[in-house]
C-alpha cells in the first residue's frame, strides 16, 4: 500500500503533518510519468536531533532521506543519510510543530526546487544503491550522488547511504547549513517556528502540546 508506512508511524488527529491522500499519490505517479522536472524539498527538522529531510519526487511520493549533518557542497565530505518511509506529495510544502509522538519537535523548508535523474531507471538505480541526480533548488544546485553503504555505518543495515556532491559550477567549500539557515517558504527558522507554537495558534490543546515539544527541543539545542 503506498505511504503505508507514514500512516501506520503517525496519529493525525495530533500531528499536524498531512495525512496522505493515496489517490493524490496515484494520480501525481500517472502524471509524472517521463516528465523531467520532479518536485524535491528538503526539511530542517529538530527532533531528538537537528537534521535535514531529503525528499525527491518518484513514483507520487516523496523518497525520503535523513541526513543528520546536512548536505555538504564539498566533494570530499561525504554525508551519511538514512532512508526513512515514503512521505507524500503534500509534505513538501509542511512546516511547523509536530507537538508529540513520532518526529516530535520543529520542520521548517528548507530547500525546494525540482530534480532530475541522471539515469533512465531510477528504481534500477534505487535497486542498485547508487543514484545520480541533478537538483535545482534555492541552495542546493548541480549533480549529486547517494550511494547506499554496507558495514561501514553500524546499526543501519541497508538504510545506509552516502550523499556527495559531485565536482562541478556549484561544489564548493562554503558551509550551505550555516550560510543559508533560513526557511524558502517563511523566511524563518527554527526558533521563530518555535516562538509561533508556543503562542498556541492551533488551539488552547496544540499549544499546550507545542509547548512540551519546544521545552524539549530548546534543551536539547542548549545542551
Ligand atoms: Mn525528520
Amino acid at each position: 500500500m503506498v505511504l503505508e508506512k507514514y500512516k501506520q508511524k503517525r496519529n493525525f488527529s495530533t500531528t499536524p503533518e498531512p495525512a496522505g491522500d493515496e489517490t493524490l499519490a496515484r494520480a501525481r505517479a500517472r502524471k509524472a510519468k517521463g516528465t523531467k522536472g520532479r518536485f524535491f524539498c528538503v526539511q530542517k527538522h529538530l527532533a531528538s536531533h537537528l537534521h535535514y529531510d531529503l525528499r525527491l519526487e518518484h513514483n507520487g511520493v516523496l523518497l525520503s532521506w535523513a541526513v543528520p549533518k546536512g548536505p555538504s557542497l564539498d566533494p570530499a565530505t561525504k554525508r551519511l543519510a538514512m532512508a526513512v518511509e515514503d512521505h507524500p506529495i503534500e509534505y513538501g510544502t509542511f512546516e511547523g510543530v509536530i507537538p508529540s509522538g513520532y518526529g516530535a519537535g520543529i520542520v521548517i523548508l528548507w530547500d525546494r526546487g525540482t530534480w532530475t535523474p541522471e539515469v533512465d531507471d531510477v528504481d534500477a538505480a534505487l535497486e542498485k544503491g547508487d543514484l545520480k541526480v541533478t537538483l535545482d533548488g534555492y541552495k542546493l544546485k548541480g549533480s549529486w550522488v547517494l550511494v547506499r553503504t554496507k558495514g561501514r555505518w553500524a546499526g543501519g543495515g541497508d538504510r545506509s547511504w552516502l550523499l556527495i556532491k559531485h565536482r562541478d559550477e556549484w561544489a564548493g567549500d562554503l558551509d550551505i547549513t550555516e550560510f543559508a539557515p533560513l526557511s524558502v517558504k517563511s523566511g524563518e527558522d527554527i526558533d521563530d517556528i518555535l516562538a509561533r507554537g508556543a503562542r498556541g495558534a492551533r488551539g488552547a490543546k496544540g499549544a499546550k502540546g507545542a509547548r512540551g515539544a519546544v521545552k524539549k527541543a530548546t534543551k536539547r539545542k542548549s545542551s
